[in-house]
């Protein structure tokens, strides 16, 4: 397989964990970026990053990760995009482009922002692509190939910055549309953020229920409660995050939830089989769409393949949607 010409010389990646993990494997083998150079939180993530030779370098803290490096992606939960931002502000060399992955992006522009200098270029991006898994084992170089990678640019961002972020994501196999944080906030609040807040609730609910829980929920586990208890394995701490910093537009997505299932709960209390029936059509035909456009595969399984990216095993289980 031939590779590009490097889109980046040094690509420095703050969190690496499944997306960090995930651009650091695709990037090498996209041959994207000439170097990169990582760095974790905790001791024993930047030890499993060397382990498994993720980086050409991992060093010990944000402010020596972004040292010379022409893109710095910050790939941390959402609540600390901040923190970070701050930390790796005074040591960002002069042109760099500084992008995130976070689920949700007003939060982060707001957070990051005020601390990045002027002679950088911020270009906020979420790649819509995950599974429930988390930490650097979890990456896989494909995960990005035929999703979506939704990119924020503030008000005034450089043209050409935006371009050079889309291509390095194209690279990556990711299809690139760019739209205001507050669109994408909403959206996502619908798309991603309210169908994991379902998944946490009925895994709960049935949990709650302790008696049939142990014995016959798991037991006789149909496609829907596992697809949704595979959702509810979603990383705490990332979805926490998401809920604290998409609260409004997860509100408001909530309001019209709700009302859309009392009506539901109307019709099946009234035995109003027209009503549930034109509702269930209604439904199959968005899933029908969502596979027409190439968004998931009408096989049990999602498998990915991508012409230009080597095949290696994907971890199981990752198929069907994506937890973003
Ligand atoms: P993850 O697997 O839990 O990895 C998070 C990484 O961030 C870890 O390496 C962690 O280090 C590091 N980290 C946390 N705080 C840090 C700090 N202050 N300084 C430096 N590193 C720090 O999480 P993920 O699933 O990759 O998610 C990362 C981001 O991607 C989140 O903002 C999430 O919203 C977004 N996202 C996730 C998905 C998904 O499906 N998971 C999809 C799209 C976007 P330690 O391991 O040492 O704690």
């Amino acid at each position: 397989m031939s590779k590009s010409a490097p889109l980046f010389n040094r690509l420095a990646l703050i969190g690496v964990g499944l997306i960090g993990s995930s651009i650091a494997r695709a990037a090498r083998a996209q041959g994207a970026v000439r170097e990169i150079v990582a760095t974790a939180q905790s001791a024993a993530t930047r030890r499993r990053v060397t382990e498994l030779g993720l980086a050409d370098q991992v060093v010990e803290n944000n402010a020596a990760a972004v040292a010379g490096a022409d893109l710095v992606i910050v790939c941390v939960p959402v609540g600390v995009c901040g923190t970070v931002a701050a930390d790796i502000g005074p040591h960002l060399a002069k042109g760099a482009i500084v992008s995130d992955v976070g689920s949700v992006k007003g939060a982060v522009l707001r957070d990051m922002a005020p601390h990045l200098p002027g002679d950088t270029h911020f270009v906020p991006a979420h790649p819509v692509a995950g599974t429930e898994n988390s930490g650097p084992d979890s990456g896989f170089a494909t995960l990005f190939v035929g999703r979506w990678c939704i990119l924020t640019p503030p008000a005034g961002a450089d043209p050409s910055a935006v371009e050079r972020l889309a291509a390095f994501w194209r690279l990556l196999g990711a299809n690139v549309e760019t739209m205001p944080a507050a669109h994408h906030d909403l959206v996502l609040a619908i798309t991603s953020h309210l169908p994991h807040l379902i998944a946490y609730t009925i895994v709960g609910t049935a949990d709650e229920l302790a008696e049939v829980t142990r014995s016959e929920v798991l037991k006789f586990s149909a496609g829907g409660f596992r697809d949704f208890t595979r959702i509810a394995a979603s990383d705490p701490t990332m979805w926490r995050d998401v809920f604290l910093t998409n609260k409004d537009a997860v509100l408001e997505m909530l309001g019209t939830f709700n009302e859309d299932l009392s009506q539901l709960t109307r019709a099946i209390r009234r035995g109003d089989g027209e009503a549930l029936f034109e509702h269930f059509t209604r439904t199959r035909a968005i899933r029908r769409g969502i596979v027409q456009i190439g968004q998931d595969s009408p096989a049990p399984d999602f498998g990915r393949s991508h012409p230009d990216l080597p095949v290696e095993p994907l971890p199981r289980p990752y198929a069907v949607s994506s937890d973003d």
